[in-house]
């Protein structure tokens, strides 16, 4: 298979043909993606199309035995699998067969475990509060984690046989099996990170049930049995950009509310609510720009985080709104400014975890 021509930006390209697939349907498909993120266009005519993502580039061109190939490029070659599975993720939607079957023009330099996968060792964690933990995450390489994407999996090696860490399908996409050695992944925020010590910080929230929590503290009790976890990344939204914020999570969000907080305008205004179970008494550190108001609310004497957006968002109506925390909530949110016809661009609304006694909608 022939190489894609590359950008200087983005060195690292890869095309697949798209069997089946109308060049003019999938230009319009990514057309309104890139309208609706104002991602640049920079180059739109009948045999190529190049859209200018947060990580790379995405885009069209003539396949080598079907009429349509994709094509992305990113800077290197975590990157470039990540553009890859962006695209695989879209066609899985789109036409489920053509994802499975497609092959990548440098698919033979694939290596065995992801390029967006790497070990890490758990090299501290301590209590942060009544209800927090805080772990230190040390690698050879975090200076992929930046300010554009915040978060990670983080994959914990399974309790009950040998692990069977992430692997690469044929198509380029990330595999995870589902047998007994399979770790758990959940999602979590990077809150710092130290480039020359290679090292992330993350808040693990201790919550009933929860097998990270009992990760974390098996690691804090002593235990090297489980310290050397996998972190997939960076993903996920990154920091923000505005003078004036509404801003609501809950516990789950509070280290990705801290991280973005701390990197606003000092003269940033608007309102922070934090929904935890006995409030402030959760003494979860959060530094504020000054002109900004915190409102604490506490789920033992009732209040709902969604109750306390719902409130106060008309007075939001041209300002970025940031909210994470439980999903169900997060739809409802997401349909009601949708439906109040809020620019999508402002509205950054995210379901952090799922409360398992809401039925999905
Ligand atoms: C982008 C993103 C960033 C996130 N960042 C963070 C972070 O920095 N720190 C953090 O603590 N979490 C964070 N989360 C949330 C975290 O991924 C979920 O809470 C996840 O379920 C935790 O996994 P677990 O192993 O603790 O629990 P699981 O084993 O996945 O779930 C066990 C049980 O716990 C329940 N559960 C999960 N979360 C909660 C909760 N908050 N309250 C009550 N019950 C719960 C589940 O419904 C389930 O019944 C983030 C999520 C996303 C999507």
């Amino acid at each position: 298979m022939s190489q894609p021509d590359t950008h200087p930006d983005y060195p690292f390209a890869s095309q697949a043909d798209l069997p089946g697939v109308a060049f003019t349907a999938m230009r319009q498909v990514i057309l309104a993606q890139a309208k609706s993120g104002s991602l640049p266009v920079l180059e739109d005519d009948d045999q190529r199309l190049t859209v200018e993502t947060a990580h790379g580039l995405i885009g069209l061109r003539p396949g080598l035995e079907s009429e349509t190939a994709g094509m992305v490029a990113g800077q290197d070659a975590r990157w470039l699998f990540v553009m890859k599975n962006a695209v695989i993720g879209q066609m899985r939607h789109l036409m489920p067969a053509v994802a499975e079957a497609m092959r990548w023009s440098d698919s033979g330099n694939v290596t065995e475990l992801p390029p967006n996968f790497q070990f890490m060792r758990t090299t501290k964690v301590e209590q942060l509060g009544p209800v927090f933990l805080r772990a230190t995450l040390q690698g050879e390489d975090v200076s992929a984690y930046g300010t554009k994407s915040i978060h990670f999996r983080l994959v914990q090696p399974s309790l009950e046989a040998e692990t069977e860490w992430p692997s690469v399908a044929p198509n380029g996409s990330i595999k995870w099996t589902d047998g007994p050695g399979a770790p758990h992944k959940p999602v979590y925020t990077v809150r710092s990170v130290d480039y020359d010590a290679g090292e992330i910080i993350t808040d693990i929230f201790l919550h009933d049930g929860g097998k990270t929590t009992e990760w974390a503290a098996e690691i804090k009790e002593g235990s090297k049995a489980r310290n050397v976890i996998g972190l997939v990344g960076p993903m996920g939204g990154g920091l923000m950009d505005a003078k004036r914020t509404l801003m609501a999570c809950d516990e789950t969000g509070f280290p990705a509310a801290a991280r973005i907080l701390e990197n606003l305008p000092e003269d940033a205004t608007g309102e922070l609510y934090l929904e935890a179970e006995n409030g402030a008494e959760c003494d979860y550190p959060i530094e504020v720009p000054k002109g900004m108001v915190v409102t604490w609310l506490s789920r033992a004497k009732g209040d709902r985080l969604l109750d306390a957006v719902l409130e106060r968002y008309k007075d939001f109506s041209d300002a970025p709104i940031w909210f994470a925390g439980e999903k169900d909530q997060a739809r409802q949110l997401r349909e009601i400014t949708k439906a109040a016809g809020y620019d999508s661009q402002n509205l950054r609304i995210s379901g952090f975890w799922r409360d398992e006694n809401v039925a999905p909608k």
